[in-house]
């Protein structure tokens, strides 16, 4: 009896918070996966609510929209953001070694490219290796003294702020954190870092389903996830294990990149689809989210990746850069409009 009541008194709450609408991606609040561990003890309700550092305009909205509950004394908001970030989205994959953290920092550069205040966490605590992509050789984090406490300062490449793991690691030495200590390491880069002001903040999640990857889907405020595939992967179990693993959280996939998807013929220009064609569409059927663009295999994206030179914003044109450009341009148009708003206020 008492089971049933509650149920009821949930999802009552639910259909109500379903008709908060965040007004840039014109969605609720519960479909965009912004409300998390939602409790309900007797007569009051308590939730999380995940957000960038423009919306906390939803507090007061959803306060409003809950007072009409005749049975609810009060409702208790726990506000989740990273300060002063905007929009945070994840790159992830299945596996590691198919470009996942080549798209982060391209995509990076590119969405800089359009005008935007971007910042990369390399969460990648397996293989971190976005600061050598950036052209950065180890380098000295600075802790600095804020009236919130001491947050480490991330480092600036290319007009990209980034903070790794890698950066606090000793040189040479394998990143072996296990449970407790990642968990801290993680949480602690989620909220001790002193970004500044940005309008988007990619996170490149380690590969696969471990502890590290749902600390950080479940602990950040993030908008949407990228999912970075090869054409041969798409029918293994990790990638619909990483999908399951967002779709559990309530974190939208905002579609498919599809890299090494084939090589171009330097003398005559045609397409060799080494590993296969078709299997990004496939996935992006399956999964109902969009194939946000296939890169073909380019030998400067290796080499460029060894030196900082990313393609996204290379003098050289290339399928890979307009690639990248036409994601990031996508995405900028997906997310602006918050950013303008904000910038208006
Ligand atoms: P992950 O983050 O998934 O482990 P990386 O982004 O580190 O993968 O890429 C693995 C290797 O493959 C790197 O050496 C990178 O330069 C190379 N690579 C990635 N995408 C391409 C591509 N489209 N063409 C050529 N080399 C690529």
């Amino acid at each position: 009896m008492m089971q049933s009541k509650a149920n009821f008194y949930q999802q009552e709450v639910v259909q109500l918070l379903k008709q908060v609408i965040e007004p840039t991606l014109n969605n609720d609040i519960v479909s965009l996966g912004m409300v998390r561990n939602l409790r309900i003890v007797d007569d009051y309700i308590y939730l999380r609510l995940y957000i960038g550092s423009h919306q906390h305009h939803l507090q007061p909205e959803i306060q409003s929209k809950l007072s009409s509950l005749s049975w609810c004394k009060k409702t208790y908001i726990q506000i989740c953001t990273i300060p002063g970030v905007k929009t945070t989205l994840a790159v992830s994959s299945g596996k590691g070694g198919v470009g996942k953290s080549t798209t982060a920092v391209n995509l990076a550069a590119a969405l800089k490219l359009q005008g935007a205040k971007v910042g990369l966490l390399d969460a990648d605590v397996y293989g971190p290796n976005l600061p050598q992509m950036l052209g950065l050789g180890q380098a000295d984090i600075q802790v600095i003294n804020t009236p919130t406490g001491d947050k480490f300062l991330p480092l600036e490449a290319q007009g990209i702020k980034l903070m790794s793991v890698g950066l606090l690691a000793e040189a040479n030495r394998p990143l072996a954190w296990r449970g407790p200590v990642l968990h801290k390491i993680i949480t602690q880069f989620l909220q001790d870092v002193e970004w500044g002001e940005l309008d988007y903040l990619l996170i490149d999640l380690p590969p696969g389903t471990g502890d590290a990857q749902i600390t950080i889907i479940q602990e950040s405020p993030i908008c949407g996830v990228i999912l970075v595939t090869t054409p041969q992967q798409v029918a293994l179990a990790d990638v619909r294990r990483n999908i399951y693993m967002f779709r559990q959280v309530g974190v939208p996939v905002l579609g498919i990149v599809e890299n090494m998807s084939y090589l171009i013929c330097g003398d005559c220009g045609s397409r060799t689809y080494i590993f296969g064609s078709g299997g990004g569409e496939q996935l992006a059927a399956e999964l109902q989210a969009p194939l946000l663009g296939q890169i073909p295999i380019d030998k400067r994206i290796c080499s460029g990746g060894d030196t900082g030179n990313l393609i996204a914003v290379s003098e050289h044109t290339s399928l890979a850069r307009e690639v990248f450009i036409e994601i990031a341009i996508a995405l900028n148009t997906t997310f602006s409009t918050a950013n303008k708003l904000n910038q208006s206020v």
